[in-house]
């Protein structure tokens, strides 16, 4: 208790005192309304570092298996969740009044076999060293011969005026692509990448692998075949394995059929091998896909493909729950907290440890998600609007728990003013930023500044933003559903450290724990940042709960359009 008293921030005096006197506009101004945190100081204080390490260490405990979803260790983690919830008095978050929302997942391993045919010649692809491959529909075999066309990028952009299909009908061939975005050199200096084009290095949405599988089915393609490369990708092709194992996926009613035939990735030799065979170059055609002008190029070959698959429908659950508003006006408005609860499971083909406990990814952001609902859940006044926590499912998966809420959501989201997500703590101590992933999106950045500030603390960029993170976190689906999101990091200056401490730790968790069995509760944890930072977050959701004003995207960002539509059907 000592502890936690002496870390709360200097927001919760000064930005009082200050507000109290004459300096109303400097204390969060219009944007923030009536943003008087010292209200906030027995939220702050229910915010403990014990209390993150407590909920971190029972969800990443063995006995949990890594939480995967549809396990035992599944059915222990929502009972913890729902338990802790209803402890603090919290309702149940669906129309029903339950926690639970459920989410019907398919499951299939793949067991495929391709090769690709230059006249009379034919290439062999070995699975699943030369290539992964899986069909989302809910279609036991799939099958296709096929032609091969190479679609540069995969990328329709109107906003860059970029469009790699032009008029070309790829219906029922099968389409060969690029990963990330094209990389488009400054005409003015060629060591730099065209900052007006695609973000420059920063990775868009149309780098993202979902998104050429989700063109691709657009433009009723048989399938789709993306070239791995390790620079452009992030990641080795090694850590694509698991789609070689098992699956996840949505199950809709027409039984995924909108979706292309079977999405693959193969090697970059295997590709260089079937474009030599096909008379072409790889670097020559790479060359060619960072021009506008590039057309889809046939390559007078054709894949042959015979995807059986073991399918089974499982259930997942999602953890909704809610404070309702103390303002009857504005109760049926939400702003909503998100964190994922599931990890990878347990592999049992592993020697020694077979459990991917998932401490920092992501038991801890949801230790933070339960710490800022215990916070609120203290205030003697509860903000205006509605507060809504959810426990997502299977973001492992491929942000699946996320979309599924998000586009089936338990109230409408017209009526949602931000989502605020959380996908691991920083354990490694005070911080004088916190870094914001998206930067520059949306308004909800100026509110976590105002809070920041007055504790001397400020925002900044991502510092790896050709990683594409923004697309790789379950706030993503909402983003895409219009709504304004906010998801931070750990801040990359640790207070009373060299300037290279946080990069380097950052690197260290990356190579050695990110996704591996050894992502566990670890005795050097400082969760003493993670403390500051969660009680930012719930500032955060409190100003916007309580202000006049609604967060938007800012002018320029791709999800405006679909928020601006989204507010246009909105019914009082
Ligand atoms: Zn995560």
């Amino acid at each position: 208790m000592t502890n936690t008293l002496r870390s709360l921030p200097a927001a919760v005096t000064r930005t009082g005192a200050l507000c109290a006197v004459a300096l109303l506009s400097a204390c969060g101004g219009e944007r923030a309304a009536p943003a008087d945190d010292t209200a906030l100081e027995p939220a702050y204080a229910a915010i403990t570092a014990e209390d993150i390490m407590r909920h971190t260490a029972v969800l990443a405990h063995d006995s949990l298996e890594g939480r995967a979803p549809a396990t035992p260790g599944e059915d222990k983690t929502v009972r913890y969740l729902e338990e802790q919830f209803k402890a603090m008095g919290l309702v149940g978050g669906m129309p029903d009044g339950s926690f639970v929302q459920n989410v019907t997942l398919l499951r299939s391993v793949p067991h495929p076999e391709a090769s690709f045919h230059v006249g009379s010649r034919v290439i062999p692809l070995s699975h699943p060293a030369d290539y992964y491959m899986v069909t989302r529909r809910e279609q036991a075999l799939v099958e296709a011969d096929a032609e091969l066309v190479f679609v540069g990028y995969g990328v329709v952009a109107p906003e860059y005026g970029w469009d790699d299909y032009k008029d070309v009908d790829v219906r029922g061939k099968v389409l060969v692509m690029l990963v990330n975005d094209p990389a488009i050199p400054d005409p003015g200096d060629a060591t730099k990448l065209d900052t007006s084009m695609f973000k420059g290095s920063a990775m868009t949405y149309y780098g993202r692998w979902t998104y050429k599988y989700e063109i691709a089915s657009a433009k009723g393609a048989a399938g789709a075949i993306i070239i791995h490369e390790t620079g452009p990708a992030g990641y080795p092709f090694a850590a694509l394995s698991s789609l070689a194992r098992e699956n996840l996926d949505i199950k809709s009613p027409d039984g995924n059929k909108s979706r292309t035939g079977f999405e693959a990735w193969i090697t970059q030799p295997k590709a260089e091998e079937l474009l030599s065979a096909a008379g072409q170059d790889f670097a020559a055609l790479k060359a060619a896909a960072l021009r506008k002008d590039f057309k889809p190029v046939a390559l007078g070959a054709r894949a042959r493909v015979r995807l059986a698959s073991d399918l089974s429908t499982v259930q997942s659950r999602n953890v909704v729950a809610m404070l309702p508003g103390s303002d009857a006006q504005r109760r049926n408005e939400y702003v909503i907290y998100s964190a994922h609860w599931d990890h990878m499971g347990r592999d049992t083909t592993l020697s020694g440890d077979q459990i991917f406990n998932g401490a920092l990814d992501n038991a801890s952001g949801t230790a933070q998600m339960l710490s800022i609902a215990k916070g609120f859940a203290a205030l003697p006044t509860k903000p205006a609007r509605s507060i809504m926590f959810v426990a997502l499912t299977a973001e492992e998966k491929g942000l699946l728990g996320a979309r599924y809420f998000a586009t089936q959501p338990p109230v409408p989201l017209s009526k949602v003013l931000a989502n605020i997500n959380m996908d691991g703590v920083n354990q490694w101590g005070r911080t004088s930023d916190m870094v914001v992933i998206g930067f520059g999106n949306s308004t909800l950045d100026d509110v976590l500044a105002d809070v920041l500030r007055p504790a001397g603390r400020s925002i900044g960029p991502d510092e790896e933003p050709e990683k594409g993170y923004f697309y790789r976190s379950d706030h993503f689906e909402f983003a895409k559903q219009g709504v304004p999101a906010l998801y931070t990091e750990a801040g990359s200056h640790f207070i009373g450290k060299d300037s290279t401490f946080g990069q380097q730790k950052r690197d260290e968790y990356t190579s050695k724990d990110y996704h591996q069995v050894s992502d566990e509760v670890k005795p050097d944890w400082d969760l003493s940042g993670a403390v500051e930072d969660t009680r930012a977050l719930l500032a955060v959701g409190y100003r916007v709960a309580n202000a006049d004003t609604w967060p938007s995207w800012k002018p320029g960002t791709e999800f405006k359009a679909k928020r601006d539509s989204v507010l246009a059907k909105r019914t009082p």
